[in-house]
């Protein structure tokens, strides 16, 4: 079908931070397939885990245990807030998990009449019929029929908004601690430790969406880490799977316990390939140091996109982000930019609020940061000429 808008290019193979046409054209890759190739294309890693994997067992169903399920669930609940988790295969289907999750908490507690979930503007939680209703985007939701109901939208970052949100009916606030597709608008520590003050207070859930931000995207292994305080319900995604689909919905034992045998399921979620890969993409994002030059990489990026904004100053008007997520807002259509750095041969990805992401593999190297800056600063070039013209 034709529901999406592709660029005219088949890539053949990836290395690192390098992808290859079938003509034999080598681009540098600093979208990562909007953040999922975590750890860049082909890493041996998990080329391994995934062969291995290939030749021993790849399905089962959920009617069984899974042992590499129970292995990389275990990694999870060592290494977060989380006491239990749910497999799935992709971002939407993880924040659908988390929204049932809360509603069922309130239920089996005995308040069924908390079913509502508070949700900010500019958000994107995927293209299911919840998840879209969740975020609100008239663009996404026209012409699909009612809206699901049960989504309470306020503007982000403002606490006071959501004190007001909240009702007898409110089950839970669900953000993400940066919103990526909205436009790279990073949750300051304050307002994030605030919704969990009022989560805290009106005895309702906090729930995260990490599907972008989450895996060292952010520079921690979740973006949460740097505000200090823990959702109880996290959906994660993209990166946990370098590029095989696995999504997972994170959860603490009191917020998982709406989601009893029955309640929810998925016939490939957390599958044996899909979890062999999960957790060797997590052995390379935990090894000692990783994490730690990811956030190295990530300064590197900002002082780099800082100079971009200094040789650029009417055409890039702000740069923000967090970690290997960084944004820069444009005095221009993010796509004409899009487009003139694929002519440069440099991959980015557009995003709300005229905003034009830098998601680079976190496995990128300081040279290939340098490449991919000079390569950004020919393509604002053609940008302003074309806009002088
Ligand atoms: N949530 C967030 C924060 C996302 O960025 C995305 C995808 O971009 C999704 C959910 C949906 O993920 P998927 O496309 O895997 O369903």
């Amino acid at each position: 079908m034709s529901t999406y808008a592709r660029q005219n290019i088949v890539f053949a193979r990836g290395e690192g931070s390098w992808l290859e046409t079938d003509a034999g054209e080598r681009y540098l890759d600093f979208g990562s397939g909007v953040a999922v190739n975590a750890l860049g294309h082909a890493h041996p890693r998990l080329v391994a885990a995934l062969t291995e994997q290939a030749g021993q067992l790849w399905h089962t169903s959920n009617l069984y245990r899974v042992a590499g399920q129970e292995k990389l669930a275990g990694r999870l609940v060592e290494v977060t807030f989380a006491d239990k988790v749910f497999f799935c295969n992709s971002g939407a289907e993880a924040c659908e998990g988390a929204i049932k999750a809360a509603r069922r908490y309130h239920y089996v507690a005995g308040n069924p009449e908390r079913w509502r979930i508070i949700t900010a503007q500019g958000a994107f939680h995927g293209r299911t019929l919840a998840t879209l209703a969740a975020a609100g985007n008239p663009k996404y939701l026209e012409g699909f029929g009612p809206e699901a109901p049960g989504f309470d939208h306020v503007p982000f970052g403002d606490l006071e908004a959501v004190r007001q949100a909240i009702g007898p009916e409110t089950a839970a606030v669900m953000i993400e601690p940066v919103q990526g597709e909205g436009g790279v608008h990073v949750g300051a520590a304050d307002y994030l430790r605030g919704l969990r003050a009022l989560c805290d207070e009106a005895g309702i859930l906090l729930v995260f969406d990490e599907v972008q931000t989450g895996v060292g995207r952010s520079g921690k292994l979740f973006s949460y880490e740097w505000s200090g305080i823990t959702p109880d319900i996290m959906a994660i995604a993209k990166g946990i799977g370098g590029g095989f689909p696995l999504g997972a919905v994170l959860a603490t034992e009191r917020a998982a316990s709406g989601l009893t045998a029955g309640t929810h399921g998925s016939t490939f979620g957390g599958n044996p390939l899909a979890t062999a890969v999960g957790s060797a993409v997590l052995d390379v994002v935990l090894e000692p140091g990783f994490l730690e030059g990811v956030q190295q990489k990530a300064l590197r990026l900002r002082q780099s996109l800082a100079r971009i904004q200094d040789q650029f100053p009417s055409l890039v008007t702000e740069v923000r982000g967090q970690g290997l997520l960084a944004g820069i807002k444009v005095n221009a259509a993010p796509p004409d930019v899009v487009a003139a750095a694929l002519s440069e041969k440099l991959l980015v990805v557009g995003a709300g609020d005229n905003v034009v992401r830098l998601l680079p593999p976190l496995t990128v190297d300081e040279q290939e940061i340098g490449e991919g800056i000079e390569r950004l600063s020919r393509a604002l070039t053609h940008v302003s000429k074309s806009q002088t013209r």
